[in-house]
């Protein structure tokens, strides 16, 4: 993989409100980067790199926008009065733990700040550099509301080299959310994207799902692969070069829109319910279990029927 350039820059501020038409479950993100050096190849973030000029190829992957001043920024955002102290979401558009935060250190900045003010955080990352940051998940944890949530498309070792090169394997993020759960963190893994034709089998899920429950992990959900517009141009040449054979099945599961046909989602759900029935896991992380907190930000619940299928990391 190319060497990234780091493009350090100032933020005017660094809570982000996300679109009310936004399937997401949370109004505010903050993200310390754009662009991501994990470089998965159906990324939708991918498209975001446009709205800088840059393109939705090999630059996202090497040109990464570093916020220097976010957890400063957040800080002052956080202390101003009309903050009313929601949930703070973390990679829906790039990866707080990807490569270069082991030298800035911005995230670990950002969760020093929201354990400062007792703000609630729900973060999602495919990086095993988290691990470095427990102490503060769990000191936050402790003063109000924290979970943590792994993406991990798959345990196939030569699957993965291949769709997402810069990540680190699938067993060992799992192995590293685990040591959140005995914690007692509040620990979901969301598989995603589920790959038609690639990663979408029983015998290639199960896995996945065994290894969660195995780890104590509290909570599995899915998601099928979508492909934004804007990425098309780099997903589909990347396909055709890498797996030529699924090349007619995507074309025919995608070629007029974004979402697989509700009727194959649907079937991948159902397979997916029974892995967990199997499994003896839930859906949903709930925080049966950890002790209610008092302190601090008002607490948040995922709402019954929510997933995080719009997260990226
Ligand atoms: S899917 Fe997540 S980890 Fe992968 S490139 Fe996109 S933001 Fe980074």
């Amino acid at each position: 993989m190319a060497r990234s350039q780091l493009l350090e820059q100032t933020c005017k501020s660094a809570l982000n409100r996300v679109p009310h038409q936004s399937r997401l479950s949370f109004r505010w993100t903050v993200n310390p980067y754009r662009g991501c050096s994990h470089s998965c190849h159906y990324c939708f973030a991918r498209a975001y790199h446009t709205y800088l000029d840059l393109g939705v190829g090999e630059d996202f992957s090497t040109k990464i926008i570093v916020k220097t001043n976010v957890a400063e920024m957040l800080r002052r955002e956080l202390a101003a009065p009309r903050w009313t102290g929601e949930t703070v979401a973390m990679g829906t558009a790039t990866d707080p733990y990807q490569h270069c935060e082991g030298r800035y250190r911005l995230t670990r900045k950002v969760l020093q700040a929201l354990v400062d003010f007792e703000n609630p955080l729900s973060l999602l990352t495919k990086s095993t550099l988290v691990y470095r940051d427990l102490d503060l998940f769990a000191e936050l944890d402790r003063r109000t509301s924290v979970s943590l949530g792994m993406s991990v498309g798959t345990l196939n070792e030569s699957v993965r080299r291949l769709i997402e090169p810069g990540t680190p394997p699938g067993r060992k993020r799992v192995e590293i959310l685990s040591r959140f759960a005995q914690a007692g963190l509040s620990t979901s893994v969301l598989i995603a994207p589920i790959m038609p034709g690639l990663t979408d089998a029983e015998d290639e899920l199960e896995p996945l799902v065994a290894a969660c429950a195995a780890a104590g992990i509290r909570a599995v959900s899915g998601v099928v692969l979508h492909i934004r517009p804007a990425i098309r141009p780099h997903f589909f040449p990347w396909l055709k070069r890498t797996y030529p054979q699924l090349d007619p099945l995507y074309t025919k599961l995608y070629a007029s829109r974004s979402y697989a046909p509700r009727s194959y989602q649907e079937q991948i759900a159902a397979r997916l319910q029974m892995l967990r029935q199997r499994h003896g896991i839930e859906l949903i992380a709930s925080r049966l279990g950890n002790r209610v907190h008092t302190a601090g930000a008002r607490k948040e619940l995922p709402r019954p029927g929510t997933q995080l299928t719009l997260l990226q990391a």
